[in-house]
């Protein structure tokens, strides 16, 4: 059997490292094993996927070096590798499970739906919904289909009993099919849903091993009932650890930045954000900390994964960045480095326009300009007292702007400035002062010229960032303030 793993992104955000980390170990797996690996985009979501967001995340992970050998940009013999260009195969596969009944057309309406589980918690059961819940008597569908009401597919699945799954890392896993709903296949808007897409693709992209997160065990019951429904062999499944805060918790941007966006905006190296994504649930066979990608394939076995949560700590990345910038550069890479990283036109150009008026000699860009290129910023608490603002108000601006910007999804002027002008409206309070904060944290001092601007250049990631620098300095909310704050910015209608 000839090794063909992938990466399946949805290109719903900015490109997060789990994404990466991911994509590493099916390259490296395929790598070692003379395969391939393909690179897949599952934008079947069509309100939240973005060209953005894909164009993102293809770029980040090249900037990492994780190159893919088939996919959306570079093509392959099993293309098209873009799910949004599929559509014509999940119906025929949906109308393959429709014809031998293993599948089933249903006009169930959310209220409907609701009231089903409802019933099924009342009576003390699984609220999973089964086929024998959710079919209709045959006139009623007659009535409906004549009406044009909307519907979705739905597969069969067995009412209770055990389902086993393997996995390559946890060997063979027991679930309860009580628990799995009569998956949607398609949706009402004529998309597949995740379930169809991935398995028909992974089976007519010949995918041999899904190499995937640990969040979807719960879905490779429905997976496997799939591909016996098809007829198909089913790739060995491995599913890998979820990556976690240093509190243990599941990696989010909540608490760190996840994007790579923001790892390279910070001048971290590629070499180093490999070697240490490498090293999340892996070791080399010497436990040597620092390697390269090369070394990683070579020594490469995936029975070295281990199971506990790999925990995602920006210190150690930084300690093993700076053993890459030390032991791993010439002075002359390093001038390159630094090059590709900020001192370059792509990089300057729009920041220039932003202080151009203000220089008198070319020396003052260190000063005006400095925050553009730093990462954490240098802040004190005596920066954020303004006469016109209290302590409490500063801390809740800079927070509500936190989780504001956390639900950006496209980040450009006009999305910030809107958020923003809604939330000082929201705070009754004035746009100039509402400001006064987010200047502070954003670049340091109480004027900068336009913030937004200096946002949108400095990425979402590494304005959160910084916000919640801010709101370490100044002691953050207590755990009594976060409840009532997130209370109150919920209810907010922004
Ligand atoms: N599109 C899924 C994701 O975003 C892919 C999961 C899988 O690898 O099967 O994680």
């Amino acid at each position: 059997m000839s090794v063909r793993t992938r990466v399946a992104p949805s290109p719903t955000g900015d490109p997060h490292v789990g994404t990466a980390y991911i994509a590493l170990f099916n390259m490296v797996f395929a790598r070692k094993l003379g395969g391939k690996f393909v690179l897949r985009i599952e934008d079947t979501d069509q309100v939240r996927s973005t060209d953005e967001s894909e164009s993102m995340i293809l770029e980040s992970l090249r900037w990492l070096g994780l190159n893919w050998d088939e996919g959306p940009d570079v093509g392959g013999e099993y293309g098209p590798y873009r799910q949004s260009e599929r559509s014509a195969i999940y119906q025929a596969h949906a109308q393959t499970l429709l014809d031998s009944g293993h599948a089933f057309i249903c006009y169930r309406t959310p209220e409907e739906l609701e009231a089903l589980r409802a019933a099924r918690k009342a009576d003390g059961r699984h609220t999973a919904l089964k086929p024998s819940d959710l079919m209709l008597p045959a006139a009623e569908v007659e009535k409906r289909k004549a009406a044009g009401a909307p519907y979705v597919i739905r597969m069969m699945v067995p009412e209770e009993g055990k389902c086993e799954v393997n996995d390559m890392l946890r060997g063979t896993i027991e679930l309860d099919w009580g628990q799995v709903d009569a998956q949607i296949l398609m949706k009402s808007d004529g998309m597949p849903t995740y379930h169809l897409a991935n398995v028909v693709d992974d089976h007519l992209m010949a995918i041999s091993h899904v190499i995937r997160g640990e969040e979807w065990i719960n879905s490779a019951p429905k997976h496997k009932l799939l591909y016996q429904y098809f007829g198909w062999d089913m790739p060995v499944l491995c599913h890998m650890p979820l990556l976690r805060n240093p509190d243990k918790s599941k990696l989010s941007k909540r608490k760190n930045p996840t994007s790579i966006n923001y790892y390279k905006r910070m001048g971290y190296l590629p070499e180093a954000v490999v070697n240490y994504l490498g090293r999340m649930g892996w070791s080399m066979p010497d436990e040597a900390e620092k390697f390269t990608l090369q070394a990683m394939i070579e020594h490469f076995d995936i029975q070295r994964v281990s199971l506990g949560g790999p925990v995602f700590d920006t210190t150690k990345l930084s300690w093993l960045n700076g053993l890459w910038i030390r032991e791993s550069c010439t002075p002359e890479q390093l001038a390159q480095k630094l090059r590709d990283w900020a001192f370059n036109e792509d990089y300057l150009m729009p920041v220039l326009p932003l202080i151009q008026t203000r220089l008198e000699v070319l020396s003052d860009i260190v000063k005006l300009a400095d925050f553009f290129v730093a990462g954490q910023l240098d802040i004190q608490a005596e920066q954020f007292e303004f006469g016109k603002l209290e302590a409490l108000q500063v801390r809740k601006i800079l927070q509500y702007s936190l989780w504001q910007f956390e639900a950006v999804r496209s980040w450009d002027r006009d999305t910030i400035s809107q958020s923003l002008s809604g939330l000082s409206q929201a705070l009754g309070l004035k746009m100039k002062d509402f400001m006064m904060p987010l200047f502070v944290a954003v670049s340091g001092r109480s004027a900068a010229p336009s913030i937004m601007d200096a946002m949108v250049i400095l990425g979402s990631d590494m304005t959160r960032a910084r916000l919640r620098h801010a709101l370490d300095v100044l002691g953050g909310p207590s755990k009594k303030e976060a409840k009532a704050w997130e209370k109150e910015f919920r209810a907010m209608e922004l």
